[in-house]
């Protein structure tokens, strides 16, 4: 049985660390393909990394998450932020998540994706519509359970792959599915 969705009553404050700014690398960076490991959520150097994977979605415009590969760390751990997204229903606000994994997954929807590692393409990917997600908090180490639908979902499956070693051109049906990017939003 799946455990109750927790309510996140998180905030990136609770890390008490300052993020940084880091380079997000690009494909064909071997670190875009490779698995992340397993990390520790309460070690100092997973605190930093969560704190800094915030500070970089923050200061890129559009970027609605960062997982670890993208700063050249082959970690799983990740950040999401969809509230401000126009395609945003419901949403966790902002929230780093340490060894996510999907539990459940219903309701598959075919929709546009990019990814800051991607720049100059977009993709066509079939993903469900509605996840429960479990994970740990960054500095506690709680475990949690998400229940995220639409572009939310999305982004969690996007990010959970990214912790995998995959990214959304590893997920799209065929070349036809690929498009050139025209805005970044
Ligand atoms: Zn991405």
């Amino acid at each position: 049985m799946t455990p109750e969705p927790t309510v996140l009553a998180w905030t990136e404050a609770e890390l008490g660390v300052e993020g940084g700014v880091l380079e997000v690398v690009r494909a064909p960076r071997p670190v875009l393909a490779t698995p992340g490991e397993r990390v520790d959520p309460t070690a100092p150097d997973v605190v930093q990394l969560a704190a800094d994977l915030v500070a970089t979605m923050r200061v890129s415009p559009g970027c609605v998450g960062l997982a670890a590969p993208q700063v050249g760390i082959g970690a799983q751990v990740f950040c999401v932020d969809v509230s401000a997204h126009p395609k945003t229903r419901g949403h966790h606000g902002t929230f780093v998540l340490c060894n996510a994994e999907v539990l459940e997954a219903s309701r598959n929807e075919r929709a546009r994706e990019g990814c800051m590692s991607v720049p100059d393409l977009t993709g066509d990917v079939k993903r469900a519509s509605r996840v429960v997600v479990r994970g740990e908090l960054p500095g506690s180490g709680t475990e949690v359970t998400l229940a995220a639908e639409a572009f939310e979902a999305r982004a969690l499956q996007h990010e959970i792959d990214h912790c995998a070693g995959l990214l959304f051109l590893d997920r799209v049906a065929g070349a036809h599915a690929v498009h050139h990017r025209k805005t970044y939003l």
